[in-house]
């Protein structure tokens, strides 16, 4: 049945939105975003009034700011599984930095157990899965980190493809690759906005019985900042990441807009991030994509162009 439904999704593609919630003491109240039931969402222009104000936006869902990291986990679980099955899985977050993009994918600074995002959960709930299918199947599982900054993609900590054996491996690989950045913690934070950040988890499994072999990979990015840059506020570097990020995101758009258009080309060579995709983002592929949005009112223009980039690809 879950086949079905999937297969009945244009080109496989799902785009979920995600409300950041406001952060300590803001209410949300002062939304410029109203929820109308599970798909919808209505974003008022704040200098506007009236009906002339409203712009509405669909999806295959929408997550409002109350939504909990296990409800998202448990919406995109079966997409996740069917990588086990031989399926290539890409999930993507987008939107402008500060929208909630990291938070979802790995979860907050010091996160709990509750807290953590989609990357460990869906290692956890893959070697859960593999372990209880362990007389039938046996599963080899690889991760590999890259990060790519200006159009270059660095592997974390290099470039080789790192067998695991269980969640907690993994989680030590993912540190490991933190300390590798040889730059510090604020530093850090404020590149890991203008770069992609992709783990990549290969699986490959042999049916014990028929000796038969699957393969899937699930690629879990969490993309580079999407605000436009005011070309006359910078210059020489910070521009050209800028640029290069544009470029990116774009060429990501339109790989996944051709894909949902059923197009005969699709341009994965304009980008890196796209190059390096290419095998998992196609017709037999799953692609799934969190447009995350903040809410308040200082952020309407960036949440307009994000929500006008997600409509393009849903
Ligand atoms: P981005 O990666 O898009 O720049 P972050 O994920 O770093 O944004 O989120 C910005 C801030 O908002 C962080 O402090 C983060 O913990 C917090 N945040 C984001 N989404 C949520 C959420 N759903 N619930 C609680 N806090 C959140
Ligand atoms: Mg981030």
């Amino acid at each position: 049945k879950m086949f079905n439904e999937i297969q009945e999704l244009k080109g496989n593609i799902r785009v979920y939105c995600r409300i950041r919630p406001f952060l300590s003491g803001k209410k949300e109240k002062q939304s410029i975003v109203k929820l109308i039931g599970e798909n919808d969402l209505v974003v008022a222009n704040p200098s506007k009034e009236g009906k002339d104000a409203l712009r509405s936006f669909k999806f295959n869902k929408v997550f409002g700011s109350a939504t909990t990291q296990a409800e998202v986990y448990s919406d995109i679980q079966s997409f996740i599984r069917s990588v086990l099955d031989g399926y290539n899985v890409c999930i993507f977050a987008y939107g402008q930095t500060g929208s909630g993009k990291t938070y979802t994918m790995t979860g907050p600074n010091g996160a709990t157990s509750e807290t953590i995002g989609v990357n460990y959960r869906a290692l956890n709930d893959l070697f859960k899965i593999a372990t209880s299918r362990e007389s039938l199947m046996d599963y080899e599982i690889g991760v590999q980190m890259v990060e790519i900054y200006n159009e270059q993609g660095l592997a974390v900590p290099d470039a080789s493809l790192f067998p695991v054996k269980s969640p907690s491996d993994v989680i030590k690989l993912m540190d490991i690759g933190l300390k590798n950045r040889a730059i510090g913690a604020t530093a850090m934070n404020e590149r890991s906005s203008r770069s992609h950040s992709v783990v990549s988890i290969h699986i490959r499994g042999k049916d014990l019985k028929t000796g038969s072999t699957m393969v899937g990979n699930l690629h879990l990015v969490d993309l580079a900042g999407s605000e436009r840059v005011d070309r006359s506020e910078v210059t020489g570097d910070r521009l050209k990441e800028a640029q290069h990020i544009n470029r990116s995101l774009s060429a990501l758009g339109d790989v996944i807009f051709a894909l949902s258009q059923k197009s005969p080309h699709v341009p994965y060579r304009n980008s890196k991030l796209t190059q390096l995709l290419q095998t998992s983002l196609g017709d037999q592929a799953k692609t799934l994509m969190f447009v995350q949005i903040n809410s308040d009112v200082s952020s309407y223009s960036e949440t307009l162009s994000t929500l006008k980039f997600a409509e393009r690809v849903s």
